[in-house]
């Protein structure tokens, strides 16, 4: 059975005590709460990392994850942060390619994939996402869009790293909008995601990879679309600034 894994991105939110504060009550909920084998998986901004990897360092139903990382080891880059530091704090995940990454910051396919090659290096977990904006859903581009994210993005890697990687699928226009996926549009990706995995790898690495959803997923959806046979969990943006709706949509895989 693949991994379910429930994943926030606090994105650049949260001062250092506010995140402390939200990550400690996250915990102490799923103590007290989570009852499966699901896994949670907080991806903080850089200054919060180190203290919450101690904070949860007893508890392994949460990880810690980045949001970014550098392609380069080390080297004279002013202001970023690269895979091996992360490492050395003890994160275990980082997510690569999020379309804000990707708008904001010119992230092309070519460079993510040089990403997700220094992630892998410090053997850490790239949460690697791909998702089609509005305009090339209206188009009807979408899984071509999906195909080329993926061709250029990951599938450059032999079997044995791609069955590292997490895949998110997290349609442009469902982020942040309030508008989410139905449950049905998101799982065709999903699956359309897996067939191309199993085309291209195979079918056993296509079956044990972890996909995820993100875009408007709350408490209210989560369990709709984490019934569909493909998603195998959520990335969960506005949610996961909320300690009891995070733990909520984590819940659903009791
Ligand atoms: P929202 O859940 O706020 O739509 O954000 C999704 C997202 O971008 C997670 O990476």
């Amino acid at each position: 059975m693949r991994k379910k894994i429930v994943a926030g991105n606090w994105k650049m939110n949260l001062d250092y005590t506010e995140g402390l504060t939200l990550f400690s009550e996250v915990i102490n909920m799923i103590k007290d709460e989570v009852t499966g084998s699901q896994q949670a998986v907080v991806c903080s901004p850089f200054i919060h990392l180190h203290s919450l990897v101690q904070l949860g360092k007893d508890y392994n139903k949460v990880s810690v994850g980045a949001q970014n990382a550098h392609q380069a080891e080390a080297g004279a880059y002013t202001g970023e942060i690269s895979s091996r530091m992360i490492k050395s704090v003890g994160a275990e995940y980082v997510i690569i390619g999020h379309s804000e990454r990707r708008q904001y910051f010119g992230e092309t396919n070519d460079l993510l994939a040089k990403k997700t090659d220094a992630v892998l290096k410090n053997q850490l977990t790239p949460i690697f996402c791909i998702g089609e904006t509005l305009q090339e859903r209206e188009t009807e581009k979408h899984f071509e869009v999906i195909k080329s994210q993926l061709l250029e993005g990951v599938f450059h890697l032999d079997e044995t790293a791609f069955a590292k990687l997490v895949i998110a699928y997290e349609p442009v226009w469902a982020i942040g909008t309030g508008v989410t996926a139905s449950a049905e549009q998101a799982q065709e990706i999903h699956a359309f995601i897996r067939a191309e995995i199993a085309q291209k790898y195979s079918q056993q690495v296509a079956d044990d990879i972890t996909i995820l959803y993100g875009g408007s997923c709350n408490p209210k959806n989560a369990a709709e679309l984490f019934a569909k046979g493909d998603i195998d969990g959520g990335l969960i943006g506005g949610a996961s600034l909320k300690s009891r709706d995070f733990v909520d949509i984590l819940k659903v895989f009791n």
